[in-house]
Formats: structure tokens, sequence, C-alpha cells
């Protein structure tokens, strides 16, 4: 459907237009390529479209300007760490004020206990515990459950993403777990450690489960890294049911889908996880992740936590916990992310989601457009029902000029994702600006 060579075409004119209009970051990445690996500080950085990285300058709510003075309508939200908006007054003030009293100490602080009363309100889990990531929080808590089951695996869902967390980098083959493709030194065959079931799936969960050599599932209750793909009606309580049937904990990441409200989806939706994980977002910017768990899983684990070896039980850091991420959290909980902002948030992102599939359909795609809460994103296939399906359907070239064409025109959508996040700080505008640009791409490449 697509034309490949009007494609190519397309993309080398936009990464002509991106080169001229970023002098200053073409010197920077220049430069960059001898004292950093890659030309960048994390090897995602390489991933945003144009043949050099953008240097950023600044950031502050919805808006992004870089080092060449362009300014962006931001939908990456630094792909869900900045969702409630960049460099918030209030969010600064605190991490202001708590750094210039001292930051790492080993020691709780007061706004420990605030942080844990919030996130056990907002979940509705009693107990709570911070990490440094969502990575770290997921490591320790698949410990945890290997630990309590006495089992050697943990089920994860074919094309996950929980973070760089050696267990979770596995997909099917067939019948077979293997090494997700691209993932990097393996620590021993994925297979060992994991097994993977397909989304939507209850049938094939039950089957794997009932081996009995599975610790806990750790899911998504909506794939949101490979495209959105929503549950079907009764997946999750069937979910709920069969890990409960076999013993196995169910432990809700709920990095990305904290987009579904103040609780996540667990609860927008009512869910009864054994543990739940969320990162990102929570501090407004500064590394910290929680994660919470039932009384129940708190009350088993609550000898091991006093045990004199807890230090090199596999589980904490040494800068986890720390009072600026704590303070962080607690300006961040206590003015965003609550239903009032969702209140706007939300709306903006029905309102791009209307006017993306109002674009696919007027072209006559068989594309498709999702939304969870604040975060919608469109995909190269109708809906998919597992994560396999939505991977069948990638398409780097065509995402690459897209991203492109909306970046050139001071749209920025999120690396390796066709994604769009809204804070309350976006306006109408700013997602009209999104539909407009999207339809000219589109039209500029079906050439009507
Ligand atoms: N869980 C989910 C669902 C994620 O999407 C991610 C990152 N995209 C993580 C965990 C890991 O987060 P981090 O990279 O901040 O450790």
């Amino acid at each position: 459907m697509i034309d490949r060579d009007r494609l190519a075409s397309l993309r080398a004119a936009e990464e002509d237009r991106f080169a001229r209009l970023h002098p200053s970051s073409a010197a920077l990445a220049e430069q960059a390529r001898g004292p950093l690996l890659a030309g960048v500080p994390m090897p995602w950085m390489t991933r945003w479209p144009g043949r050099f990285p953008l240097f950023f300058d600044s950031a502050s709510g919805a808006r992004l300007t870089d080092v060449d003075g362009v300014e962006y309508v931001d939908l990456c939200l630094g792909d869900t760490g900045a969702m409630t908006g960049h460099a918030l007054p209030q969010v600064t003030d605190a991490i202001a004020g708590r750094a210039s009293r001292g930051i790492t100490t080993m020691l709780p602080s007061a706004d420990a206990v605030w942080v844990g009363e919030e996130l056990a309100r907002r979940f509705g889990l009693p107990s709570w515990q911070l990490a440094m990531s969502a990575t770290d929080a997921n490591r320790f808590v698949l410990r945890f459950a290997r630990h309590l089951t006495g089992r050697p695996r943990v089920a994860v869902m074919d094309w996950c993403y929980h973070g760089t967390v050696d267990e979770t980098l596995a997909v099917l083959d067939g019948d077979r777990v293997v090494a997700r493709p691209g993932a990097l030194g393996p620590q021993v065959p994925v297979a060992e450690t994991t097994a993977v079931v397909p989304f939507n799936d209850a049938e094939a969960l039950d089957r794997r489960l009932a081996e009995g050599d599975v610790a806990c599932l750790l899911m998504e209750p909506a794939l949101t890294n490979i495209g959105i793909v929503l549950p079907e009606p009764g997946y999750l309580e069937a979910v709920r049911e069969i890990t409960r049937r076999h013993g196995v904990l169910l432990v809700n990441d709920e990095t990305h889908t904290l987009c579904a409200g103040p609780g996540g989806a667990t609860a927008a939706w009512g869910l009864d996880p054994d543990l739940v994980v969320v990162g990102k977002p929570i501090g407004g910017g500064i590394p910290c992740a929680a994660y919470g768990m039932t009384a129940e899983v708190a009350d088993r684990l609550s000898g091991p936590m006093l045990g004199h070896e807890i230090d090199v039980a596999g589980v904490g850091g040494t800068l986890t916990g720390n009072a600026l991420a704590l303070a962080a959290i607690r300006a961040t909980l206590s003015s965003c992310l609550r239903d009032e902002d969702f209140a706007v948030a939300v709306p903006l992102a029905e309102r791009f989601t209307a006017g993306v599939a109002g674009v696919i359909a007027e072209h006559g795609l068989d594309w498709h457009v999702q939304r969870l809460g604040c975060r919608a994103e469109y995909w190269f296939c109708p809906p998919p029902r597992d994560g396999a399906a939505a991977a069948a359907a990638v398409d780097e070239d065509l995402e690459g000029f897209l991203h492109l064409w909306c970046l050139n025109r001071g749209v920025l959508l999120t690396p390796f994702h066709n994604m769009a996040l809204f804070s309350p700080h976006h306006t109408e505008a700013d997602v009209d600006r999104h539909t407009e640009v999207f339809g000219d791409a589109v039209a500029a490449l079906t050439g009507h």
C-alpha cells in the first residue's frame, strides 16, 4: 500500500531539512562521538529520527526547546517520565529545598511516610517499598516471588517490556522461549528463567501455569510497549482466577498504565494483584520507583526484610529511598496525576485519537489508533489481539519518516513508539497541530 520509493525520497528530504534546522545539535553530536559510546550518554538516544540526536536545552510544562532554540510540543514527555509535564514549579521548589538540606543518608525521611500512605490510598495495596527505577522494582519483585514460592521461573507476556530485567527479555518462537531479538548477552538461556504466554489468551496461561514451576506473572494490564493492546473483556478476571488457582503471584507493572488514572489500571479497572510496580513519572522526573504489596505478601516478607543479611539479599540499593526522591514523589503525587489532572489530559488524548483516526479513515489505510487514559498510539495494522500480531506490523521506515516529519514541524513523538502522551499542560491547539502535521505527512505519502 505504501510506495517505498516515495517513502525513501520523502525521508531523504526530511533528513536534509532536519540537518538545516539543527546546526548546534549537529556540532554537539560531532563532539560527542569522541567521549560517548555511540555519541550519546544512553544507547536508546540513538533511536530518535534524524542523522544525529537532537540536544535539548530546556523543557517546561508540555514544551521542549532544543539547543538551536527550536520549540516543540512535547508528546513524548520523556517516554512517560515527565507525564506530569516538565519542570513544574511546586516540584522544582521541593527538589531544591530538599537538595539544600541533604539528599542521601541511608536514613528514612518524614516524606517516606506520606509517600507510603499516598501510594496505599491510590492503589489499594497497604505496604510499599522504594526503588531507583521501574527496572529495579521489577527485579526486586521477581526475587521476592521466587523466594516466597520456591519456584524458579517467572511468567511474562509475549512482546512485553518491563525494563532491563534479564528474565523479561524473552519472546515466543512457536512454543519455544527465546531471547528477544536485540537482547544483548543473556545471562543464561531465557527458557531457564522465563515462561512466556500470549496476551489475551487465558487458556494458554492456564496450561503453562499448570506446570507448577512459575513463581509470579509479571504483566502490564494492557500492553503498552508494542503499541497499545487492550485486554479483551473478561481476560484480566481470568488471569486473576488462574494465577490464584495455581499459587502464582500476580504482579501488575503500572509504570506506563498509570496513564489510566491516579491508581493506574489497578484502581481504574478494580484489579486485585498481589504486587504492583510504579515508576517513571511519580517523582516528576527524579529517578525513583515503588512497589506495593498485599498485607499477606507483606506479612510473608517481613521476616526476611528484617534479617541481618538483608543488605546482601539482592534487594535495595545505596541511593534507593533517598530524601530527594521522596520529596519529589511527595510534591508530584500531592499536586499531579490526580483525578482533576486526568480530567484535563484524557479528553486531549481522546481528541488526538479522533484526529488520527480521521486521517487514517480519509486515506483508507488499514492502520488503527488506540488509547488508554491520557496515552494514545497509532499502529500500522488493525487492532491486534496480542503482542506478536502487533510486532508483525512494526515498520521502522514508515515510523522513522512520520516521526521526522512531525519533529521538523515542531511536534515530538516518542521514539520506538508512535505514542503521544498528554498532560494537563497540553492544549487542544497542540493536539490539532499534531493532527494537521500527521495529516500532511500521510497525504505526502499517499500522494492525495
Ligand atoms: N515497566 C514498563 C512497563 C516499562 O515500560 C518500562 C520502561 N519503558 C519499565 C518498566 C522500566 O522503566 P525504567 O527504564 O525507568 O527502569
